[in-house]
C-alpha cells in the first residue's frame, strides 16, 4: 500500500499569541513541532504499512527548518520524506496551499491513501486535506478515529458530535484523522540518529513545472484578511459553595439581587 502523509510544522503553543501592535503572530522563543494530528495520522499510515506492506511518503510545504518535522517523521516510520519549499509559496492560504500540495503528490507517483491531520493547531482551518481531495478530483473521508482497509475498499469511523458513522469507500481516497485514533509512538535513540541522516527530497517550482503561477502565493491566494485582532479576555465566573445546598441556593439568590438581576 502506497501511503502519503501531509504533515505541516507549527509553533508548539496551544495558545498562539498575537502582538498587540502589529497584529501578526509571536514567533520569537516559541520552538516548531510537527503538528499534533499529523502525528496521529502518520501513526495511521506506520500501522497501515505494517499490516499491509507498502511504503509511507510524508509530504511538508514549508521554509528550509521543516526538514527537522521530517526527520521526526522518518524517525517514527515514515520511509521517504518531501520538502515542498520555495520564495514563490510565500504567502499562500489554504487555497493556494492545498493546490500546491496537490500538485506535488501528483509528482510524487501514485498514493493509494494520502493521510492528513484533521487540522493545523495554528491555522486551525481543517480545510487543506478536504481540499487536497478537491484539487485531485479524490473522494474524501474525514476526522477518522478508526481506518480498516480491505483489499481496494477503506472504512472509517467518523467521529461525530453524536457518536460516529461508518464509511466505506474505494481507495484512492483523502482521509483526516482525529487524536483517538491512535497513540503515536515515540522515536528511539538509534532511530533518531539514523533519522538524522536521512535524505530529504525537495520540489521547488523548478521541478514543479506545471504549477500555474496564479494559483500560488499571495497573489493567488483568493483569502483577503480585513482585519486580525486580540480577543478581549472574560474575566472567570464567581463560583459559590456553602455548606449545604440550601445556603448555596440563598447566596446565589442575594447576589442576583445585589446585580439587580431579580
Ligand atoms: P489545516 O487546514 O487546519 O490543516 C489540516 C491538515 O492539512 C494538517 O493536519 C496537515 O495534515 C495538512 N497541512 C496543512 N498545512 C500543510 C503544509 N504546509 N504542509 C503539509 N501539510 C499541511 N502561512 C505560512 O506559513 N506562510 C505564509 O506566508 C502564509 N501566508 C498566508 C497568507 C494569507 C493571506 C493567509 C490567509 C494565510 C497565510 N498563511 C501562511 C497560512 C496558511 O495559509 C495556512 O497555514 C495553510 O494554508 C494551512 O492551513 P491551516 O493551518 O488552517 O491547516
Amino acid at each position: 500500500m502506497e501511503i502519503l502523509v501531509c504533515v505541516k510544522q507549527v509553533p508548539d503553543t496551544a495558545e498562539i499569541k498575537i502582538d498587540p501592535e502589529t497584529n501578526t503572530l509571536i514567533r520569537a522563543g516559541v520552538p516548531s513541532i510537527v503538528n499534533p494530528f499529523d502525528k496521529n495520522a502518520l501513526e495511521a499510515a506506520v500501522q497501515l504499512k505494517e499490516a499491509h506492506g507498502g511504503t509511507v511518503t510524508v509530504v511538508t510545504m514549508g521554509p528550509e527548518q521543516a526538514k527537522e518535522a521530517l526527520k521526526e517523521c522518518v524517525s517514527v516510520g515514515a520511509d521517504r520524506a518531501v520538502l515542498v519549499s520555495d520564495r514563490a509559496f510565500g504567502g499562500s492560504d489554504t487555497y493556494a496551499t492545498s493546490y500546491i500540495l496537490s500538485q506535488a503528490i501528483k509528482k510524487l507517483g501514485n498514493f493509494d491513501l494520502i493521510l492528513c491531520g484533521k487540522q493545523a493547531i495554528d491555522g486551525d482551518t481543517a480545510q487543506v486535506g478536504p481540499a487536497i481531495a478537491e484539487h485531485l478530483g479524490l473522494a474524501q473521508m474525514t476526522y477518522a478515529a478508526k481506518i480498516q482497509v480491505n483489499g481496494k475498499k477503506i472504512s472509517i469511523n467518523r467521529e461525530t458530535d453524536e457518536g460516529y458513522e461508518v464509511i466505506e469507500a474505494s481507495l484512492p481516497v483523502v482521509c483526516t484523522v482525529v487524536k483517538s485514533i491512535n497513540e503515536p509512538r515515540f522515536a528511539t535513540i538509534k532511530s533518531k540518529m539514523a533519522a538524522n541522516k536521512a535524505k530529504i527530497e525537495k520540489l521547488t517550482t523548478a521541478e514543479l513545472s506545471d504549477l500555474d503561477p496564479t494559483k500560488i502565493g499571495l497573489k493567488g491566494s483568493p483569502t483577503r484578511v480585513k482585519k486580525t485582532f486580540v480577543p478581549v479576555k472574560r474575566e472567570s465566573g464567581v463560583k459559590i459553595k456553602e455548606e449545604t445546598d440550601r445556603d448555596t441556593a440563598l447566596k446565589l439568590i442575594e447576589k442576583l439581587v445585589e446585580a439587580k438581576l431579580v
